[in-house]
C-alpha cells in the first residue's frame, strides 16, 4: 500500500539502476548508505522474517481459505494488469514522498478472511507480481516495503485478536465487528506508514518532513483501499460471486486517480512549480471579471530579474536553473494565499494580486524588490559550490481600473512599466500611471 518511491541513493551512485548491480547484493548501493539507514532497514526486514516464521506455525487451513486465497491473488494479479499504465505514471510522480497505492485492497482482504499463512503468501504474491509487472527496484527494496506491509499486517492481526479473541481469525458480528475492522485497518495502515516515513527521513536528513509525509489525499486514498479490502472480505466470504462485480467496478474506477496528477501538471511550471502561463491567464481572466463585477480593484505585478544571462555566463545553465528555482520560493513567501504568480517565461514572472489597493501593490512590488535584492542563492556549478549574490530585478506595477481595464491593456502596461524600470537603471518598481501610458 506505501513505499518508497525514491530513496536517496541516487546522488551517492547514479550507476545503481544498472542491472548487474541490481542483481549483485554486494554491489548493492544499501551497503554505502550511512549505518543508521541500514541498521533501520535491517531491523525491519528481519521482524518481518521472524513474523513469516512465527505465522508458519500458526496452522488451521480448510478447504475455503485455498479457495479465498485463490481468489485474492487472481484478483489482485488481474487488478495489477489492468492498472499497470496507471501505476507507472503515478509512480514517476510520486518522487520524495511515499508512493501510495490500492493494493491494500487485496492484503488486508487477506488479513481479515484468510488464516495468518495464507494471508503472508497472498501479501507476498501480490508485492512480488507488482515488482515483475510494474518496477523492478532493487531487491533490496521490495524486500524492504513488503516487510513494511507484513508488519502492518501482523499490527492488524494482533488488534483483531486482541478487541475479538474469540471470534479470531473471523471477524464478529455487529458494531464490534465494526469496531474491530476500524482498528485493524488504523494498525495496519499506520504501522506501515510510520515504517515508510523512517525511512525517507533517516535517508534523507535534507528531506522537508511534511513532504516526505506526502499529500494526505494519498492516505485517504490508502484508507479507500483498506475500505474496499473489507468489502472484498465480506463478499468472499458470504457472496463470493459478486466479488467479480466489486473488481470490475474498481478497475473503472482506478483511471480517475490520474485526473489529480493531469490537473496539477496542466496547471503548473515543471522548473519553479508556479503556476504556468495558460493557467496564470485562466485565473487572471476569472479574478479580472470579478473586480468588474464586485467594483473592487486588482493588481498585476510583471518581473524581469536584472542582468540574468550574466548569471548563466558565470556560473552555467544549470545553476541558473537552480537560481530561478530558489526565486519562486522567495517569491512565494511575499504574497497572500489568494495571490498567484506564473511563470510566464524564462526569468519573468507575473504576480496576480486580487482586491489589492494602488498603494498595498506598489507596497508588496517593493517588498519583493527588497527581498530579491537581498538574497543569497546557494548552487552547485562544475567547479564546485558557489553562492550567487546581487541579483535584482525590475518590476512593472499595474492596476485595474486605473492602469487599464482588460487583461491584455494591464498586461501591456505592466510589461511598458518594467522597461520603463530597466531604462531607469534597473533594481526597482515602476507602477504605470493611471491612464496606462507612460
Ligand atoms: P535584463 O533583463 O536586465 O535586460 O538582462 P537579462 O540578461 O536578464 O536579459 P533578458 O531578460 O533579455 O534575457 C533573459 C536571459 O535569461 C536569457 C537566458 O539566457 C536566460 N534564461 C531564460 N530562461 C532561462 C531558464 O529557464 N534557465 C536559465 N538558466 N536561464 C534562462
Ligand atoms: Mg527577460
Ligand atoms: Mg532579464
Amino acid at each position: 500500500m506505501l513505499s518508497i518511491r525514491h530513496w536517496d541513493f541516487r546522488r551517492r551512485n547514479r550507476r545503481q539502476n544498472d542491472t548487474r548491480r541490481v542483481w549483485t547484493p554486494t554491489r548493492w548501493a544499501l551497503w554505502s548508505t550511512p549505518p543508521i539507514v541500514l541498521g533501520y532497514v535491517l531491523a525491519v526486514d528481519l521482524l518481518a522474517l521472524l513474523l513469516i516464521g512465527a505465522t508458519a506455525r500458526f496452522v488451521d487451513i480448510d478447504s475455503a481459505d485455498w479457495i479465498r486465497l485463490a481468489a485474492l491473488a487472481l484478483g489482485s494479479a488481474l487488478h495489477v494488469e489492468a492498472s499497470r499504465g496507471i501505476e507507472r505514471l503515478r509512480w514517476s510522480a510520486s518522487e520524495g514522498v511515499p508512493y501510495a497505492n490500492l493494493k491494500g485492497m487485496w492484503t488486508f482482504a487477506a488479513v481479515l478472511c484468510l488464516p495468518p499463512p495464507l494471508a503472508v503468501v497472498l501479501i507476498l504474491s501480490v508485492y512480488l507480481h507488482s515488482w515483475l509487472r510494474l518496477r523492478r527496484v532493487p531487491p533490496y527494496r521490495w524486500v524492504f516495503s513488503t516487510a513494511t506491509v507484513l508488519l502492518g499486517a501482523a499490527a492488524a492481526a494482533v488488534c483483531m485478536n486482541g478487541i475479538s479473541p474469540t471470534t479470531y481469525p473471523d471477524l464478529p458480528g455487529g458494531p464490534l465487528g465494526l469496531v474491530t475492522v476500524a482498528a485493524a485497518a488504523t494498525a495496519y495502515w499506520f504501522v506501515n506508514y510510520a515504517l515508510v516515513v523512517g525511512a525517507v527521513l533517516l535517508s534523507n536528513p535534507e528531506a522537508n518532513g511534511r513532504k516526505a509525509l506526502g499529500p494526505l489525499s494519498d492516505q485517504l486514498l490508502v484508507f479507500g483501499a483498506l475500505g474496499l479490502g473489507v468489502a472484498t472480505s465480506s463478499l468472499l466470504t458470504y457472496q463470493p460471486w459478486l466479488t467479480v462485480a466489486l473488481l470490475v467496478t474498481v478497475l473503472g474506477m482506478h483511471r480517475a486517480l490520474l485526473v489529480g496528477q493531469f490537473q496539477f501538471a496542466a496547471r503548473t511550471d515543471p522548473h519553479t512549480g508556479l503556476a504556468n502561463t495558460v493557467f496564470w491567464h485562466e485565473i487572471a481572466t476569472k479574478e479580472l471579471e470579478r473586480a468588474q463585477h464586485d467594483h473592487t480593484s486588482l493588481g498585476v505585478l510583471y518581473l524581469d530579474l536584472d542582468h540574468f544571462k550574466t548569471v548563466n555566463d558565470t556560473y552555467g545553465h544549470p545553476a541558473g536553473d537552480q537560481v530561478l528555482k530558489a526565486i519562486a520560493v522567495e517569491l512565494k513567501h511575499e504574497i497572500r494565499t489568494d495571490d498567484l504568480i506564473g511563470r510566464l517565461g524564462g526569468e519573468e514572472f507575473a504576480v496576480l494580486l486580487p482586491k489589492t489597493s494602488d498603494a498595498e501593490i506598489a507596497q508588496a512590488a517593493e517588498r519583493i524588490r527588497r527581498r530579491i535584492a537581498g538574497l543569497s542563492i546557494s548552487v552547485t556549478t562544475q567547479a564546485g559550490p558557489a553562492t550567487v549574490e546581487g541579483l535584482t530585478c525590475s518590476i512593472g506595477a499595474a492596476t485595474y481600473p486605473s492602469a487599464g481595464c482588460s487583461l491584455d491593456a494591464l498586461l501591456l502596461a505592466a510589461d511598458t512599466a518594467t522597461y520603463a524600470a530597466k531604462n531607469a537603471g534597473r533594481n526597482r518598481v515602476v507602477t504605470a500611471p493611471a491612464n496606462g501610458d507612460l
